[in-house]
C-alpha cells in the first residue's frame, strides 16, 4: 500500500503536519516540560502516561506502550488504513497527493460514484425486504434464525428480490450508472456480454468499512440453489483480505473491546449479535490475513478464533497462527477455542445460549498454549533428539514476533520444554539479520557479546537525534562489517545525508512496511542518550570509529587464515602488515 504513494510525498507531509497540533484536537493536551501529556485515548486511565513529543513529531503511551507518528496515529484513533491517514492528513494540510502521470493513484480512479452507488443499492435491498411481494420467504428465514428487527436494523439486513435487472432498471438511469454498478460488483456480465444482477433472491448483508461506508455486500440463498453465500467480488473499494463483518457495527456501541471473537460468517455474528455478544466479527469467505489482524489487534486486548473442532479447523487455526504472530504486539492477546465437531456459533448459541459460548471464549487457549501443544505434537519430547527437533521447528516461528514481552514468554517456554538455556535460544533466534556463520573465529564471537549494542547505539541516538547524524562523516567499506544491524545504520546515515531535516517520524515512515521499522520503532519509545549535541556527535563518531576497528579485525583475521592456506597477492601482503602493526599484540607477519 504505502509504495503507492511516492516517498517523497511523505516525507513532505510528516515534515508539514505536527503532531501535537493534530492530537491536541482529539484529546486534550497539556504542556510537561519538552513534551505535551494526556490521558491515553488508547487505554483507561486516570493519571496520564501519554506523550507526544514535538522534536520527535512520535506519541508514546507509558501506560499500554502504544506509539507512532502523527500518521500511525489518525490509524489507530480513527481506525484508518494507511493511505487513508495519508490522505485524511494531507487534506488537513492542504496538500495533494500526486496523482496520474507515472505515479499511481492509492485507490485507481475516484471511488466516490462506486460509494454513493453502494449506499443506493444498500437502500434498495432494505426496502424490498419491507415491501416486495417475495420477501415473506426471507423474512420467514431471518425468524427462523431468531434474529428480531432491532439486529436486522442494526446490521441493515436487505432482500435481493428474483429477477435479472433490477438493479439497472431502478439505480441505472443515468449515462455512467452502468459502468458504476459492474465497477461495484453489483452487476456482472455473462457470457454475451448482457448484464444481469448479481444477487437474486437472496436475503442480503451490507458490508460497511470501518470509516462506515457500504464496500460490498454479502447473500444468502433461500433455496437450495449454490453457492449458499456470495459476496461481491474485489472491486476497487472492496477487499476481502482487508474488511471483517460485524468490525463497523461492534466499534460503533465501542471504539475498544477487551475481547473481539473472529467466526466464520455473517449469520455467526448475526446470531451472537442477537443474543447480546456485540463483539463478534466473521471473515469474507477468505483465512485470515495480516491486514485483518493489524486493526483488530489494535481495537482489542484480546482477539479470541472461533474454529470448528474438525481437522480443517485446526489447521485453519495454525494458519492464523502463522498470520498472526507478526503482528502480535506486546499488551495483546491471541486466543484459540475449538467448537464441538460439526457446531458454529450459531447452531451452538441457540442451542447453549450465550453463557455457554462467553464460557468457551473465556477459556480459549492462549496462543503460546496452541502453538507449543502443535509443535508437540510432531516431536517426542523424551529424547535429545525431539528437543532439538522442538527447538527448530519453533525458530521460524519466534522469529515471527516482534521483540517484545510475548517474544521473551516464548522463548522462555521453549527453553523449559527443550532444556536449552534461553541466552542460547536467544542466540539461535534473536538475532535474525544475523546469518549463523559456524566457522566465525572464535575471537568474533566474543567481542560481539562483549558490546553487543554498539550498532544499536548508533541506530538509537540516530532515531533520537537525526540532526547528528546529516554530517556524520561515515568511513569508507564500513558497508563490509559483517555485524548485524551494519546496514541498517548505513541506510539511516545514507537517508540523512540526502534528507538533514527528517525528523524520528520521519525516518520511521521510510521504514513503515518493513521488518526493520518496527524495531526502529521500538527504539524511538526508549529513553534519548543524555547528551549535549556536541557530545552526540562525538558519540556517533567514536562509535564509528569502533565499528571501522572491528571491520579492521574481521580483514586481519580473514587474511591470517588465508595466508595458512594460500599465498597472498601483493596488495594483501601490504593490507596484511599493516593491519598486523595495528592489532594490539599482533606479530609482525616479517
Ligand atoms: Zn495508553
Amino acid at each position: 500500500m504505502a509504495g503507492l504513494i511516492p516517498q517523497e510525498f511523505i516525507d513532505d507531509l510528516v515534515a508539514r503536519v505536527d503532531i501535537v497540533e493534530l492530537i491536541d484536537e482529539l484529546v486534550h493536551l497539556k504542556k510537561a516540560g519538552r513534551e505535551y501529556k494526556a490521558c491515553c485515548p488508547f487505554h483507561d486511565e486516570k493519571t496520564p502516561s501519554f506523550t507526544v513529543s514535538a522534536d520527535k513529531q512520535f506519541y508514546h503511551c507509558f501506560g499500554c506502550g502504544a506509539h507512532g507518528t502523527a500518521i500511525g496515529f489518525l490509524m489507530e484513533y480513527s481506525h484508518l488504513d494507511f493511505v487513508e491517514a495519508v490522505e485524511e492528513l494531507a487534506s488537513r494540510v492542504g496538500m495533494d497527493i500526486p496523482r496520474g502521470g507515472d505515479t499511481p493513484r492509492p485507490r485507481g480512479p475516484d471511488s466516490t460514484p462506486l460509494y454513493a452507488m453502494l449506499e443506493q443499492a444498500r437502500g434498495y435491498f432494505r426496502q424490498q425486504l419491507a415491501g416486495h411481494p417475495a420477501a415473506p420467504e426471507a423474512r420467514h428465514y431471518l425468524e427462523r434464525r431468531e434474529l428480531d428487527a432491532k439486529i436486522l436494523e442494526r446490521f441493515e439486513i436487505g432482500y435481493a428480490p428474483p429477477g435479472w435487472n433490477n438493479l439497472l432498471r431502478v439505480l441505472g438511469k443515468a449515462p455512467e450508472a452502468g459502468q458504476q454498478l459492474l465497477d461495484a460488483g453489483l452487476i456482472t456480465e455473462g457470457s454475451r456480454n448482457e448484464p444481469y444482477d448479481r444477487f437474486r433472491d437472496r436475503v442480503i448483508f451490507p458490508i460497511r468499512d470501518r470509516r462506515g461506508r457500504v464496500v460490498g455486500f454479502g447473500g444468502r440463498v433461500l433455496k437450495d440453489d449454490t453457492p449458499k453465500y456470495l459476496n461481491s467480488p474485489e472491486t476497487p473499494v472492496f477487499h476481502k483480505g482487508r474488511e471483517l463483518y460485524g468490525l463497523y457495527q461492534a466499534l460503533q456501541i465501542q471504539g475498544h473491546w477487551p475481547r473481539l471473537v473472529v467466526v466464520e460468517g455473517y449469520t455467526d455474528v448475526l446470531a451472537l449479535a442477537a443474543r447480546g455478544i456485540d463483539y463478534a466479527v466473521a471473515t469474507l469467505g477468505t483465512a485470515v490475513t495480516e491486514e485483518h489482524l493489524k486493526p483488530l489487534f489494535r481495537l482489542a486486548d484480546e482477539v479470541v478464533f472461533c474454529f470448528d473442532g474438525d481437522r480443517a479447523g485446526q489447521k485453519a487455526a495454525w494458519r492464523t497462527v502463522e498470520v498472526a504472530l507478526p503482528a502480535l504486539r506486546d499488551g495483546c492477546q491471541a486466543a484459540f477455542v475449538f467448537l464441538p465437531e460439526g457446531e458454529d456459533p450459531d447452531s451452538l448459541i441457540r442451542r447453549l445460549g450465550p453463557e455457554d459460548f462467553e464460557q468457551r471464549v473465556a477459556s480459549a487457549s492462549g496462543l503460546t498454549e496452541f502453538l507449543f501443544s502443535h509443535l508437540q505434537e510432531q516431536v517426542d519430547l523424551s529424547s535429545l533428539d525431539g528437543r532439538a527437533r522442538l527447538a527448530g521447528l519453533a525458530r521460524p516461528l519466534v522469529e515471527k514476533i516482534p521483540p517484545g514481552a510475548l517474544r521473551q514468554l516464548v522463548i522462555k517456554r521453549l527453553g523449559s520444554l527443550t532444556g536449552l538455556e534461553s541466552a542460547e535460544i536467544d542466540e539461535v533466534v534473536g538475532r535474525p539479520s544475523s546469518p549463523t556463520r559456524p566457522s566465525r573465529p572464535r575471537i568474533s564471537q566474543s567481542t560481539d557479546r562483549q558490546r553487543p549494542s554498539l550498532v544499536r547505539s548508533a541506530i538509537q541516538l540516530l532515531i533520537h537525534h537525526p540532526e547528528v547524524g546529516a554530517t556524520a562523516a561515515i568511513p569508507v567499506d564500513l558497508d563490509k562489517l559483517e555485524l548485524a544491524g551494519t546496514s541498517l545504520l548505513l541506510e539511516i546515515l545514507g537517508l540523512l545525508a540526502e534528507k538533514p531535516s527528517l525528523s524520528t517520524a520521519g525516518i520511521l515512515e521510510h521504514f513503515r512496511d518493513r521488518p526493520e521499522g518496527r524495531h526502529l520503532t521500538q527504539l524511538a519509545t526508549l529513553a534519548p542518550p543524555a547528551l549535549s549535541s556536541e557530545g552526540l556527535s562525538q558519540e556517533l563518531q567514536d562509535i564509528l570509529a569502533r565499528l571501522l576497528r572491528k571491520l579492521e579485525e574481521q580483514r586481519y583475521r580473514h587474511l591470517a587464515q588465508k595466508c595458512g592456506n594460500t599465498a597472498l597477492s601483493e596488495a594483501e601482503k601490504e593490507e596484511y602488515r599493516r593491519l598486523c602493526s595495528a592489532m594490539p599484540g599482533g606479530e609482525n607477519p616479517g
